[in-house]
């Protein structure tokens, strides 16, 4: 067993206080088998190997609970600022240019990145499925979203299909590795394949995604068919949707399609408003927000405000690096505290670590220091005699720039939580 100590500890769950002079004591795998101070811990684990103590802060690893690997390639390469569909639009144009060939190195870069970070968790969007070989046997957990999309009946059918042979094609899966078919948007879906995949995910007590009330056109094209996504689609000679706009706002329409529930996380909500809010909070869906890249794409915070005050307790994602700078689910954290300052830091962080692991559900494995977890332990260390008086507004700000991985999260799902 192995003792590690710190001027404080920051335990993840968003309620418990930091333990000043905490400790935590992992075993050889990694489980966390006690958190306390290090003057009881020492005590009770006197033949552990004790570090010598440190000047830093110490957290579990980090949750990044919504991303895109596959769309590593496009890194910084999509400007934004004028909405979605523009956005979408040069991002379909880069694609189609630059082709596939480039992605897997830029998922294994990616994936490389999230670890450099302290990831313990990920929740992967991905169409290809490409994510899935490279997120194998690495040391974090990875719900993967096989995500299906498609306007038309026709259209959305055979996206499903293919998505099935993919998933068959993929064999057994990697332990720390679930896959589950996901919908892509309300608005890019046809209303049965959506219902009927929340449905499967409900029957099958699986988790799946979706991307919900993230911008003005996704309300419009749904409550009346018009909106500049309907001009995209126009621009893309798209054939246009065969069926009705269902006059519904993206939260009640989610609702009628069986996608407001605990099987779904709903990704985004930026556009969403307090009702809105308050049915996702009455159903127990969980909820991921993914600042920057609203910020990007749409120049546009969630409202961060109004999801807390609905009693919603939201997990963080990075959206990919083609609307986000990095996969650092903290830098997600930080820009909240800039903008939010009178969010409690204990919340921000917890957004990033426990509560994130509830929304992907992997609570079970990581997101707190907790005894029977193996969720890695991070170090932020601050200079020696500068113990900050707030170790929880030190490490999201910008002074906690080093990040030391002190102990590796373990990457194994229980078969059980395995859907596929
Ligand atoms: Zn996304």
């Amino acid at each position: 067993m192995r003792g590690i100590s710190g001027s404080w500890l920051l335990v993840g769950d968003g309620d418990s206080p930091p333990i000043r002079d905490g400790a935590v004591v992992v075993d050889r795998a990694g489980a966390i088998v006690a958190v306390g101070t290090v003057d009881v811990l020492r005590g009770e684990y006197s033949t552990a190997a004790w570090d010598s103590p440190r000047g830093a802060v110490l957290m579990p690893g980090l949750v990044n609970a919504h991303t895109h690997l596959e769309l590593s390639a496009l890194r910084g390469q999509v400007p934004g600022g004028q909405g979605f569909a523009p956005w979408v639009a040069r991002l379909v144009a880069l694609r189609a240019e630059r082709g596939t060939d480039a992605d897997s190195d830029a998922i294994a870069e990616g994936v490389s990145e999230l670890l450099r970070a302290g990831t313990a968790a990920v929740g992967d969007v991905s169409n290809s499925l490409g994510s899935v070989p490279l997120l194998g046997g690495l040391p974090l957990v990875a719900r993967v979203f096989a995500e299906v999309f498609g306007l038309t009946r026709r259209g959305a059918e055979s996206t499903l299909e293919k998505t099935r042979a993919l998933l068959r094609s993929l064999g057994a899966l990697p332990e720390n590795v679930s896959v589950t078919l996901a919908p892509h948007t309300p608005y890019s879906l046809h209303p049965d394949t959506f219902e009927g995949i929340c449905r499967e995910a409900v029957e099958a007590g699986a988790l799946t995604s979706v991307h919900l009330a993230e911008h003005a056109a996704e309300r419009a094209f749904l409550l009346d068919g018009t909106g500049p996504f309907l001009d995209f689609l126009r621009s893309r000679g798209a054939p246009p949707a065969d069926w009705a706009p269902p006059a519904l706002d993206p939260v009640r329409y989610a609702q009628t399609r069986s996608a407001l529930g605990p099987h779904a996380l709903l990704v985004h909500l930026t556009d969403a408003r307090p009702d809105e809010l308050a049915l996702v909070a009455e159903s127990g869906a969980p909820v991921v927000l993914c600042p920057r890249s609203n910020l990007h794409i749409e120049v546009r915070w969630p409202p961060l405000d109004a999801v807390l005050g609905a009693g919603i307790r939201p997990a963080l994602g990075t959206d990919s690096l083609a609307s986000s700078p990095s996969l650092d689910v903290l830098a997600e954290a930080r820009v909240l505290r800039a903008r939010f300052p009178h969010v409690k830091p204990r919340a921000l962080l917890a957004m990033a670590t426990g509560w994130g692991a509830d929304a992907l559900r992997v609570e079970a494995f990581v997101g707190r220091l907790a005894p029977g977890l193996t969720p890695g332990v991070l170090a932020f260390p601050h200079a020696e005699g500068a113990i900050p008086a707030d170790p929880e507004a030190y490490v999201l700000s910008e002074r906690a720039s080093r990040r030391d991985i002190l102990v590796r999260p373990t990457g194994t799902l229980a078969a059980a939580e395995r859907p596929v």
